[in-house]
């Protein structure tokens, strides 16, 4: 049975060469850059609520990280340190590690991909929990809030949506995708997009000084959009078939569900921004440099309220609403 010390020693300390002391103290030092505030988020994911307990422990600690970092995203903010809290259960840290090594190599990963550091956390025996804390840098007043969109605008949404939400209802069977048959490498891209989720990181830093305001989208757009709206006190048109779609949610977009897939699916971790109308081709050209599709779905216009329309310019009714965890 390993112990918490050789757990945290053979799992968790790793170099953390941004990092003026790391894992092994009572506290982190770090030391932010002249001119730079730091913003800092948390995340907790719960076994059975957040993922499948029988989810690839590689992925798990991807995505424990992927969820933190697109916070950073959407802020703008520069990721630079992180902190791992962990409750496993015992079969987890007992004589098999290939579940802790799984988890570790796919957390590292992605944080040498964006050279974030590993800097301190917390390791007990419980129901198995993840919660990661990340501290980013972002210049002076500059950081991208929810708060500044503007009737003018234009909404910008990543990627495509609805994908993961399209996954987990594959994963759980709650659904029969239409013509039966859903194609291996359908599976594989689908499950990718829930487990696997790639933060708009990059993208989130050269939206400041042009983006008025940023969210991401991990409880679904209308929920997400929601909040840049009630922050800035403004209202909004979306038009739905705008909303970039990939190519399996294509084939599917039949389905009585797909449009709640879209608009209310959760975990997408694209990024939700607000630009006046007048820099469209600032945004054309980010999106050809980022190499990211940036697709504009509708405009902030005054007043309260979302509306969302059809091709054809009719409302559709949008009950459908975000995740919410304590009215799911
Ligand atoms: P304390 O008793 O002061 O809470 P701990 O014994 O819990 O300290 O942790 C020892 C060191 O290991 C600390 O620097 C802490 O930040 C780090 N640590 C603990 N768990 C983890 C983890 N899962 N990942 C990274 N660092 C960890
Ligand atoms: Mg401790």
């Amino acid at each position: 049975m390993l112990s918490e010390f050789d757990i945290i020693r053979s799992f968790f300390t790793r170099s953390a060469p941004a990092t003026v002391l790391g894992v092994g103290d009572d506290a982190a030092l770090i030391r932010p850059a002249p001119g730079m505030e730091l913003a800092i988020s948390t995340d907790m994911l719960v076994s059975g609520r957040h993922f499948f307990e029988d989810v690839d422990a590689y992925k798990l600690g991807h995505k424990s990280l992927a969820v933190n970092l697109s916070d950073m995203a959407a802020m703008g903010a520069h990721p630079r340190w992180a902190t791992l809290s962990l409750a496993l259960p015992e079969s987890m840290a007992r004589k098999d590690e290939s579940w802790l090594r799984a988890f570790a190599d796919g957390f590292f990963a992605l944080a040498h991909a964006h050279r974030v550091d590993l800097i301190g956390g917390d390791t007990t025996n419980g129901p198995l929990n993840i919660c990661v804390t990340i501290i980013g840098e972002a210049p002076e007043g500059k950081a991208l809030r929810r708060s500044g969109a503007r009737p003018g605008d234009d909404i910008w949404v990543s990627g495509c949506l609805g994908d993961a939400a399209l996954a987990l209802a594959y994963r759980k069977k709650k659904i029969m995708l239409e013509s039966g048959s859903v194609e291996a490498l359908e599976v594989e891209v689908l499950m990718d997009a829930l487990e696997m989720p790639t933060p708009r990181v990059d993208l989130g830093q050269r939206l400041i000084g042009l983006a008025h305001s940023a969210i991401d989208i991990s409880d679904g757009l209308l929920a997400d959009l929601g909040h840049i709206l009630e922050c800035s006190r403004v209202a909004a048109v979306v038009r739905i078939d705008q909303i970039r779609r990939s190519a399996v949610m294509k084939k599917h977009f039949s389905h009585p569900l797909a449009i709640e897939w879209l608009l209310a699916g959760g975990d997408d971790y694209e990024l939700c921004f607000t630009v006046p109308s007048s820099e469209r081709t600032k945004v054309e050209l980010l999106s050809r440099e980022e190499g990211v599709p940036l697709t504009c779905i509708g405009s902030i216009e005054e007043g309260e309220g979302l509306v969302v329309l059809d091709s054809s310019g009719r409302t559709v009714a949008t009950e459908v609403k975000g995740y919410d965890h304590f009215r799911a």
